[in-house]
């Protein structure tokens, strides 16, 4: 897919501005009906989804050019999904969230680069990580547990730590505990350790569409080397990439794609998983961009002409993301009261980590993390819980930036709590 082929989409936007908003059958009060962080924070129509669909129209018509100040604005966007959500609510007929992709890979086509960005992708090549740790240390985090790595013997489960949970060491007990809450729940789940591999979903993100072809084939083969029949991650943006942006490309990784929180929701449904302990707290629960309203399958491309014509089963409305899963979890632990904020499910506001902002822009996306962090306060809960290691990591940095009174957990951090591990 390229530019051109979204032109019908592009030229289609009618202005409305509904796409800087959360849908106004949703909004609850004025303070949190954004649902745009770009166009948000920098007040300009450019920055919003209907500004970059405008931009690209007229790129691909000739009638403006790309330049340092156009690329500016396609990067700092968190490429979080709000803006597909709210306008498909009105116009169901255009997609936008493949035109901020595309206008990615236009930039990096046409050589506006971000240095954050290369260096990311140099890590990526070199250490087959975007966060520039080395490939040596990724399976520490596993070290001592009793689980099989995948070049021992095959397995049911391959378990994809993913990135941020390899190398993040404040992360990495909820990571031990979660495989050693499923292993010891009877699943057959293996590892892939230090032969482990960044999904490649990054670099797809931050344009490099091409260089995410070499991490799919490499994540490919070790699912097949492992035997397994599904594959569970941790990380909502790798779930992204391989409900998303592998079928996208036409890649199949011919396994069930769970996030484990999918996959614990349904242990606990069949009592293979029964949380005990108190865990006394009011919390709030974060939908993680990639894993809610992003994390939808990849529904093929409508080639039937007018999109107001296409049927449901094609439309990218984000309603069908993993939103339930985790709330279950949360509910099934006894003394934990859960609350909501305003802006829930494929509505919710982004953690401000996403596309490549937090390594370019770290003001702007510690920014829209204070922003969800202010909406979770006003709940008057004590905790923010979330399933995505990314959130969590920009809301803990944020909390201890801003002093902001508020306990930021992954669910799987609260269940382990309640089994007695932490
Ligand atoms: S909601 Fe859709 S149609 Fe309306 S301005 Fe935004 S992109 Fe254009
Ligand atoms: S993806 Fe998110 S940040 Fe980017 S334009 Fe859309 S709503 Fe705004």
């Amino acid at each position: 897919m390229a530019l051109r082929d979204m032109e019908r989409d592009m030229a289609g936007c009618s202005r409305c501005s509904s796409c800087k908003w959360i849908p106004h059958s949703q909004v609850k009060s004025w303070r949190f009906a954004s649902g745009c962080p770009s166009s948000t924070r920098h007040h300009f129509h450019a920055y919003s989804g209907s500004g970059k669909m405008i931009m690209g129209l007229s790129l691909l018509h000739g009638r403006s050019e790309l330049n340092d100040g156009v690329a500016e604005i396609i990067y700092n966007c968190q490429l979080c999904g709000s803006c597909q959500v709210s306008c498909q609510v009105y116009r169901d007929d255009i997609d936008l969230s493949d035109v901020l992709l595309e206008l990615r890979g236009k930039c990096v086509e046409d050589g506006f680069l971000i240095l954050e960005h290369m260096e990311m992708l140099q890590s990526m090549k070199k250490e087959d990580n975007p966060l520039g740790m080395l490939k040596a240390d990724r399976g520490r985090w596993a070290e001592g547990l009793d689980v099989p790595d995948i070049g021992q013997r095959q397995v049911e489960v391959l378990f994809h730590a993913g990135c941020r949970y390899s190398y993040d060491e404040d992360l990495r007990e909820t990571l031990r505990e979660t495989i050693s809450l499923l292993s010891g729940s009877g699943v057959d789940i293996g590892i892939a350790g230090r032969e482990e591999a960044c999904c490649g979903g990054r670099a797809y993100e931050l344009g490099y569409q091409g260089e995410m072809r070499n991490f799919a084939d490499d994540m490919a083969g070790r699912v097949k080397a492992s035997g397994a029949a599904i594959l569970v991650t941790a990380c909502s943006d790798c779930y992204y990439t391989f409900k998303y942006l592998y079928p996208k490309r036409g890649l199949d990784l011919g396994v069930e794609v769970l996030h484990v929180t999918e996959l614990v929701g349904r242990m606990i449904k069949e009592g293979r998983i029964e949380p005990a302990g108190d865990v006394p707290m009011r919390v709030t629960y974060h939908d993680p961009c990639h894993l809610g309203r992003r994390g939808e399958t990849y529904k093929a491309g409508w080639d039937g002409g007018d999109k107001l014509q296409r049927p449901v089963r094609f439309k990218q409305s984000g309603r069908m993301g993993v939103f339930d899963p985790p709330r279950d979890i949360i509910r099934a632990l006894p003394g934990a009261e859960l609350v909501e904020m305003e802006r829930i499910r494929e509505y919710s506001w982004c953690c401000g980590a996403g596309g490549g902002v937090l390594e370019a822009f770290p003001d702007f996306a510690a920014w829209t993390a204070a922003d969800r962090l202010e909406e979770a306060a006003a709940t008057g809960a004590e905790a923010l819980v979330t399933a995505c290691p990314w959130c969590v990591r920009i809301f803990r940095d944020t909390v201890t930036e801003t002093g902001v009174e508020m306990k930021v957990y992954d669910v799987m951090e609260l269940l382990s709590a309640s089994l007695g591990g932490v």
